[in-house]
């Protein structure tokens, strides 16, 4: 079973220590999940552009990011500047979103195992933080960028790119080596294009939707779920026995990748 080390708990800055962690000394797991189709059951920053703007203008951007043309943060910037400039008059989308059911539980069971969990979204990200709040469980850490509407209209950073990496707006892949730095197992929940880097370095990967296709061309093990539901069944079947330890990788994405010549790298935003 992977370790917590005692000089590796004190870096479990980046979320709540719970309490339960006490009692499940050796337990070392961190569970990243995506949100945009992942937790939420359907794309929002998808939806929210679609609406905002003309079929054609979202499906040349989409396209032009799923053949590595454009990176994230080139396709948010791009998409941004196709929303309404007041929050106001943004679609009505978000009011009803559903999001799986089987997520508050799944939150539920790693709290009572001492099971860290993060959202890693690489989407517009304002709406994942109140969509979350909604939900009960609001102070789960998550990972975005930060979409602001100033008087000038929407504005977006991304306080969690990788300062030496232009490619992603949320660079999913440095939270997944945080955590197994520190020792920890990081299994990661995702759907679409937004996690095909990060699927590349996880221990353990759950695909669904376009997910499933990324890891198989590029020979990433994964296993299929549908709601987290399952996620939990499995985490509960492997707590009996423990988890491997994170293990080295090769570097398929960011500076690491640039000076290895990786296949499968994305061209830099133009
Ligand atoms: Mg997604």
């Amino acid at each position: 079973m992977a370790s917590v080390k005692q000089d590796q708990a004190s870096e479990m800055s980046s979320f709540e220590v719970r309490s339960s962690d006490r009692d499940h000394p050796g337990l070392a797991i961190a569970v990243l999940v995506d949100y945009d189709g992942t937790i939420a059951t359907n794309d929002v920053t998808d939806d929210l552009v679609r609406a905002a703007s003309s079929e054609t203008e979202w499906l040349d951007l989409e396209l032009a990011y799923r053949s590595g043309a454009v990176g994230s943060r080139a396709l948010l910037e791009a998409e941004t500047r196709l929303l309404p400039p007041e929050r106001a008059d943004l679609p009505d989308l978000l009011r009803h979103q559903p999001h799986d059911p089987a997520f508050v539980p799944f939150i539920e069971f790693a709290r009572r195992h001492g099971i860290a969990v993060e959202i890693v979204s690489d989407g517009l990200g304002f709406f994942v933080g109140p969509a979350i709040a909604a939900l009960g469980v609001g102070d789960i850490p998550i990972y975005s960028a930060e979409l602001r509407f100033e008087p000038d209209g929407p504005r977006i950073s991304f306080p969690n790119g990788n300062p030496d990496c232009a490619i992603c707006g949320t660079c999913k892949r440095s939270r997944v080596l945080a955590h197994q730095a520190a020792g920890r197992h990081v299994v990661y929940v995702g759907d679409g294009y937004s996690d095909q880097y990060a699927v590349s370095y996880a221990d353990t990967v759950f695909a669904k939707g376009d997910l499933v296709d990324i890891c198989r061309d590029r020979g990433v093990a994964h296993r299929g779920w549908s709601t987290f539901a399952d996620v939990e069944e499995w985490l509960r079947r492997n707590l009996v026995d423990g988890l491997p330890a994170p293990t080295a990788h090769r570097f398929v994405c960011g500076p690491e990748a640039d000076s290895a010549g990786a296949p499968g790298r994305q061209p830099a935003p133009g």
